[in-house]
């Protein structure tokens, strides 16, 4: 889960909702007076004004009363959650909460629904936020889960290569690129932060307000030397290891363009293919052409002819 996530900040009045969630419990203040139940959390009840409320647990079980399922980020933190299904439940006792459905098809989701909270845990205080799932559904967010949940790569068979091997070197060219690697977020604090190290603090990269106004792309973007050292944590599953060099060396690149870019939000991954493979008075040449989309995007964001030099 991404770590700038806005989280919420309990006031002295919504504490006792908060503190509830931590302990599994969905607590809910009522009117004594008229016994109207209040959502959110007031100093008063709000349909008689008396300032006689006591704070209740509840079942949390209620229904569907509306909801969206959002396909765009609503912030560039939350890139890593699409497709949000932004929902409001309508508690049996007659509040109605904000929150988000999770453990549900987008298909099995229908106004009226029945529903049932789930209590899930976002940091290690405590913290924990209320969502909501079918009534009928088994969630299980143990950290261990999270984890399974996200299927592990299959393992690729890898193929060791001699570099001593000429034949067996040049074999591996190939105008085929290999599967997806892992795919990464690009937030915007992942911006920043590059904006900060090399001083390229641009406003169409650092500034989302400006950006969604002038920019030319709704929103800012990251810089392309960003996006390109991000290829450092994308596993491509190239499927060989050169093996038999005392050394290996970064020798730069031979092409490197920006072909269209990564709005900031965006997750993207990176394939590649060995464009070519020579052999030198130095050691062993192998360009590797890596490209890297935005997840579903047609178009590369970087393509990097990567040089390698085995000696
Ligand atoms: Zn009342």
């Amino acid at each position: 889960m991404s770590t700038n996530k806005p989280m919420p900040v309990p006031t002295e009045i919504s504490a006792p909702f908060w503190e509830g969630l931590k302990a599994g419990r969905v607590s809910i203040p009522r009117c004594n007076s008229c016994g109207h139940w209040i959502f959110y959390p007031r100093r008063h009840c709000d349909k008689c004004w008396s300032h006689d409320v006591a704070w209740h647990d509840v079942s949390g079980e209620g229904s569907l009363y509306t909801y969206t399922l959002t396909r765009i980020p609503t912030l560039p933190d939350f890139a890593d959650e699409m497709p949000q299904a932004l929902a409001v439940v309508e508690l049996d006792e007659g509040v109605r909460i904000n929150t988000t459905l999770i453990g549900l098809a987008e298909d099995e989701i229908r106004v009226g629904m029945r529903l049932k909270p789930v209590f899930e845990r976002v940091r290690d205080d405590g913290t924990t936020l209320l969502r909501f799932t079918g009534i009928d559904k088994t969630i299980d967010l143990s950290p261990a889960d999270e984890v399974a949940a996200e299927p592990a790569p299959a393992a690729p068979s890898v193929t060791k290569v001699p570099v001593s091997d000429e034949a067996a070197m040049r074999a591996l060219v190939s105008e085929t690129f290999t599967a997806w690697s892992n795919e990464v977020v690009v937030d915007q604090a992942l911006i920043d932060e590059f904006a900060r190290l090399s001083g390229d603090d641009y406003w169409i990269h650092t500034d989302p307000d400006k950006a969604r106004k002038m920019g030319p792309f709704g929103g800012t973007i990251a810089h392309g030397a960003l996006v390109q050292v991000l290829q450092s944590r994308m596993k491509i599953p190239l499927g060989f290891e050169v093996t038999g060099f005392t050394n290996m060396v970064n020798y730069g690149s031979d092409r490197l363009r920006f072909p269209s870019p990564v709005p900031a939000g965006a997750r993207i991954q990176a394939r590649a293919r060995v464009k070519s493979v020579e052999k030198m008075k130095s050691g062993t040449q192998l360009i590797l052409e890596v490209h890297t989309h935005v997840v579903g995007a047609e178009r590369p964001s970087v393509i990097n002819d990567l040089v390698i030099l085995y000696m």
